[in-house]
């Protein structure tokens, strides 16, 4: 029975460049493990989109002295172009400036209001009487009163990472410069107290699979800390209206909106694919699995304030948003889905220091792109993940770990066995008898077909990195065998026993071919092409262009093909072959100090 699994990353800002940090962080782990469900012949759905509202997307406007619809697709557009290129294939990226996603936020937004667990109160922000408005938080900054950095946020302290409260930060100044005075403001508050004992619940059911930095993040800390309400409206003129009478001028805050994103994005792909009802077997069926990808600093919003709404709103948000006329409210099961885990990563740095868009230390996608392939890119991204703690990127390993690894121990080993057999055997499989494949071959390929539950089951657990290793220690096993049977040797004086063992290796390599598939999905293909299959492995990604009351945005769409290919080969003996080529490229040594030169510029 195919299961619904949600690949849910989080939304970058529309404020800057994506660079490998962010890929290896959330995007490419998503991916991997969307492709390896698919692969499995799972109803897996991967979306996530751009976060076109809050104050990070208008300060880069302000800054760039554009229009902030302008700035955002800017950005946007170059999301999509680098998630083409990485082969990050997203079922729907959208961008929260759509009509869906308003209705989306707003039914949430009435239904926690209905279920009692907003409420109102008056606090003091920070208001420019010059430019004659409430200023966004991160427009104010100054000392934080807790560690006494001076460049904290109002909001937030990004030395220490705690939230702070705007008229307790020492020595606030304006960026847009000029005077600040302290008024008072009414928003709304979500009673993350009232959901406390139920978030509790929800995150000790799901601590044994868990990563433990996300449970020490979420769980224990609100042990010891217990949940306190979050105010979820602020004054703005650019985002999602509080849908209220008398509330003009106020808007839902990211914190809010953003992470309604995965709900919307699902509905909103529903639609696109003239299905409207779909989204309900991922968002209102207790057995489908919602995986959340984003880095670290992210940890509380999926794993307690996101849970806290979706519990808080309840079968209500079914009310608040219209159903299509004619749905059957039987299939919906009353609640939204929980998340079934959040595999958060920690940081990658970058040759020892933090990754840095305003000093230019940073490897951007899409300029990497255009140096390497992106295969390579995604093995040393992924054999690199900051899974348990920050990694860091560093060209000399970049350069020895593909030369050493990905060429050597997999590239190589594909290459040689195919080209070898292309040649002696005119470009078919040897057509042995498998009856007479000998105990030796028979080992070798019951051991790779143990990788299809070795390396599934660390793919399931999100454990990519060993996961990988563990696919490449099979290729290893495989380079074994062939050193100690030696085909090319066994040849001339016996024919047949080349072909056995030509045969089983190539058998093998074909079941690698599909381990290795989630992580390097365009060299797999290609190899799957050489092995001469004519249905791929994976689909193809597309860009549409989606009209609405807002205006028009493009979305990068997927568009799979079907069939369960997680298993072991079934390659036939006499199985024309296409004429293969080398899957990747040995890197020369001067790449490292022409990188290195590059950084800081
Ligand atoms: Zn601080």
């Amino acid at each position: 029975m195919p299961e619904n699994i949600l690949i849910a990353i989080a939304w970058p800002y529309a404020n800057a460049e994506i660079h490998v940090g962010n890929i290896t962080g959330s995007h490419l782990p998503g991916d991997i493990v969307a492709r390896y469900h698919r692969l499995k012949g799972n109803k897996a759905l991967m979306v996530s989109g751009t976060d076109s509202h809050g104050t990070p997307v208008t300060l880069a406007a302000d800054k760039e002295g554009k229009p902030v619809e302008e700035v955002y697709k800017k950005y946007h557009d170059g999301f999509l172009e680098l998630f083409q290129g990485f082969g990050i294939t997203y079922d729907l990226f959208t961008t929260t400036h759509t009509e869906n996603h308003f209705k989306v936020s707003q039914s949430m937004f009435l239904a926690l209001k209905q279920n009692g667990y907003l409420f109102t109160q008056f606090s003091k922000q920070w208001y420019s009487p010059s430019s004659k408005r409430f200023l966004p938080d991160r427009y104010v900054e100054g000392t934080c009163y807790i560690c006494g950095y001076e460049g904290a946020r109002s909001d937030q302290c990004d030395n220490c990472g705690n939230v702070l409260e705007p008229e307790k930060l020492i020595n606030p100044r304006s960026k847009e410069g000029g005077a600040l005075e302290l008024r008072e403001t009414e928003h709304f508050y979500l009673d993350l107290s009232k959901l406390e004992p139920d978030v509790k619940q929800f995150l000790r059911e799901r601590s044994a699979h868990m990563r433990d930095t996300v449970i020490g993040e979420s769980l224990r800390k609100i042990e010891s800390e217990g949940l306190k309400p979050r105010s979820i409206t602020r004054d703005l003129d650019w985002g999602i209206p509080v849908p209220l009478e008398g509330w003009e001028g106020k808007c839902l805050y990211v914190w809010i909106e953003a992470v309604v994103g995965y709900l919307s994005a699902v509905i909103e792909w529903s639609q696109l694919s003239a299905s409207n009802d779909a989204w309900l077997e991922w968002w209102a069926n207790p057995a489908s699995k919602h995986f959340y990808f984003q880095g670290k600093d992210n940890i509380f919003f999926h794993t307690s304030m996101w849970p806290a709404e979706l519990m808080g709103a309840g079968k209500e948000f079914f009310e608040f948003f219209d159903r299509t006329p004619g749905s059957s409210p039987e299939k919906i099961g009353g609640k939204l889905t929980l998340p079934y885990d959040v595999p958060a990563n920690q940081f990658m740095n970058l040759e020892g220091q933090k990754i840095s868009g305003s000093r230019n230390w940073g490897v951007w996608g899409r300029d990497a792109l255009t140096r390497y392939d992106p295969d390579a890119l995604r093995y040393y991204l992924t054999v690199n993940m900051p899974e348990s703690k920050d990694s860091d990127w560093n060209w000399a390993e970049f350069v020895t770990r593909n030369n050493n690894e990905l060429v050597a121990t997999w590239g190589n080993l594909a290459n040689r066995v195919l080209a070898f057999c292309y040649k002696n055997w005119e470009g078919y499989v040897p057509d042995v008898d498998v009856n007479t494949l000998r105990e030796s071959d028979r080992n070798l390929l019951a051991t790779i077909e143990n990788g299809f539950n070795t390396v599934g089951a660390e793919l399931e657990a999100v454990y990519l990195r060993a996961a990988l290793s563990e696919a490449m220690k099979l290729a290893t096993a495989v380079n074994v065998y062939l050193d100690v049977n030696a085909p090319w040797t066994a040849l001339k004086a016996d024919k047949a026993s080349a072909a056995l063992t030509v045969y089983t290796a190539l058998k093998a390599i074909d079941s690698l071919k599909v381990m290795f598939a989630p992580f390097l999905p365009f060299t797999c293909e290609k190899l799957h092409i050489f092995f001469g299959y004519e249905s791929p492995l994976f689909g193809e990604q597309y860009t549409e262009t989606v009209k609405d009351s807002l205006g028009e945005h493009t979305v990068l769409r997927y568009k799979g093909v079907d069939g369960l290919q997680w298993k072991p080969s079934a390659l036939k003996p006499g199985q024309k072959l296409n004429q293969p080529g080398p899957l990747f490229k040995k890197l020369e040594e001067s790449v490292i100090e022409e990188e290195r030169a590059r950084l800081g510029k």
